[in-house]
């Protein structure tokens, strides 16, 4: 059945079609998870949808999907922006139960006082709150992490599944499954400086990426790649030997590098060098490996990360609430090193809210180098849409036929976002949003979410689940044991 949607905005966000394109009165047809027509509408348009594909067409409708259309007037017009589904290109789906908890501290202090203890406390009591939780209570977080990714209209995001959850990457790529979206899940690691009951042996970090790929690496919407936790925390031998399997795989690896100035001082203690040119002597940088955050570099990591087309991911929601520093975004983009905007987990950052993260960078590197005219809204909009799928080597981000139908319709008629006309849709998107404007989610082709209605997941028993979990942990922090020795600031 042929799916048909029209906003008074839309933004391919396409090379095709030209980025920056913006088109008033915008529809875009698809059928099954690809993209048939995108483009201008008109009654011309209307009509011979209508008149091809007879009583087969469904229209999308603010708080429905109508069948058995007739008429152009029945082809209605949303008080929105249509865009390509947001895609979310650094994040860790156990965090939602744990926003808010251990604030004003740094990295180190935030992994050791709740991200550990947490993901730890879900494996050590596992059948007492699977009971009580009629799943698993990784299952709880992980479909959380839908609900906050649909609730601010990502369709893609890549899960760096680190800590505890390398263990329970089944029941994210489930929970992905139930909600529709698009996953690459980045399995962590870590072999050294780390509480002691997750070291891995190299050879069973393989063993398990193996496992993962034979059970999910033919599914479409999924991906497995590697995900050592960082540098810092997996040694050399890992390292490459991580780097070998994704080569041989034809993968990205993904890891986290120089979020925190201590853990960045340890290195050149250790080895006489920053982490990117130890990195770079190990042979794992080119441009298949995606580095999170990389907030602090020095000229000498900049000229690496740019001769080897190494790729970064940005979060500066995460960067500024843990006091880690923000990365000279400005000065990456004008090497050619490729950047994405994203969040973090929602432990760190403490939402999901891409948009105010794009906000953020944007008006960070106006701030930084005292330049209004750098990371304006629309290329702030690109890194976290057509760029950051660039970056993912994912055919997501751009609204082009052919492509996969994942699409956001954002309201234009609430308060914040009036008055918004096609000269001002994009800069308001990123300026005036406050995120909550999604109102209609498009993904693999299936309307998963409408208004207040999430389609593909129970959302009332995700939240009373997600509250019960919580509250169990806040339980449990009481008399739990400490947990240190996660960096080099312990
Ligand atoms: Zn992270």
């Amino acid at each position: 059945m042929p799916r048909f949607i029209r906003a008074r905005f839309l933004l391919p966000m396409s090379d095709a079609l030209g980025r920056d394109r913006r088109i008033e009165d915008g529809y875009a047809l698809w059928e099954g998870d690809a993209l048939l027509e995108v483009g201008a509408y008109s009654d011309a348009i209307g009509a011979r949808l209508i008149r091809d594909h007879g009583a087969a067409l469904e229209v999308v409708e603010p708080t429905r999907v109508a069948r058995g259309v007739t008429d152009t007037a029945a082809l209605v017009r949303h008080e929105g922006v249509l865009l390509p589904g947001f895609v979310k290109a650094h994040g860790h789906d156990h965090e939602p139960p744990i926003i808010g908890l251990v604030k004003d501290v740094a990295l180190t202090g935030w992994l050791d006082g709740v991200v550990n203890p947490f993901t730890g406390f879900m494996k050590r009591e596992q059948q007492r709150l699977e009971d009580l939780l009629g799943r698993t209570p990784q299952s709880v977080s992980y479909l959380k992490a839908r609900v906050d990714d649909l609730y601010y209209g990502i369709t893609t995001s890549m899960v760096h599944h680190c800590n505890h959850s390398k263990y329970f990457a089944d029941d994210l790529v489930a929970a992905a499954e139930t909600a529709g979206t698009r996953m690459i899940v980045a399995v962590g690691g870590q072999d050294r400086h780390y509480a002691d009951d997750l070291l891995d042996t190299v050879d069973g970090a393989l063993e398990r990426l193996d496992g993962y790929r034979a059970r999910h690496g033919h599914k479409t919407r999924v991906t497995i790649i590697p995900g050592p936790d960082q540098l810092f925390s997996n040694g050399p031998e890992m390292m490459s030997a991580l780097k070998d399997w994704s080569r041989r795989n034809g993968t990205l690896l993904h890891f986290h590098s120089s979020e925190e100035k201590r853990t960045t001082a340890w290195f050149r203690e250790t080895y006489g060098m920053t982490p990117i040119a130890y990195a770079h002597g190990l042979g794992i940088l080119d441009s298949r490996t995606v580095v999170a955050h990389q907030v602090h570099s020095t000229e000498e990591d900049l000229q690496i990360l740019a001769e080897t087309g190494t790729r970064i991911v940005h979060n500066p929601l995460a960067n500024t609430i843990l006091g880690s520093g923000m990365p000279p975004v400005v000065d990456m983009l004008e090497r050619g090193i490729p950047v994405a905007i994203s969040t973090d987990g929602s432990g760190s950052a403490d939402n999901q809210n891409i948009l105010a993260a794009a906000r953020l960078a944007s008006q960070y590197q106006k701030a930084r180098y005292s330049r209004a005219d750098y990371l304006p809204a629309q290329q702030a909009l690109e890194m976290i849409t057509v760029e950051a799928a660039r970056i993912l080597d994912i055919p997501a981000g751009s609204l082009e036929v052919g492509r996969p139908a994942d699409l956001v319709l954002v309201a234009t008629d609430t308060p914040n976002m009036t008055p918004t006309r096609v000269t001002n849709v994009v800069e308001n998107l990123v300026w005036a949003s406050d995120g909550s404007e999604v109102r209609v989610v498009v993904a693999g082709g299936e309307v998963v979410r409408q208004g207040s209605a999430f389609h593909t997941l129970d959302l009332a028993r995700i939240l009373e689940d997600v509250s019960t979990l919580s509250a169990e942990f806040d339980a449990y922090r009481l008399t739990a044991p400490e947990v240190r020795g996660t960096g080099a600031n312990a």
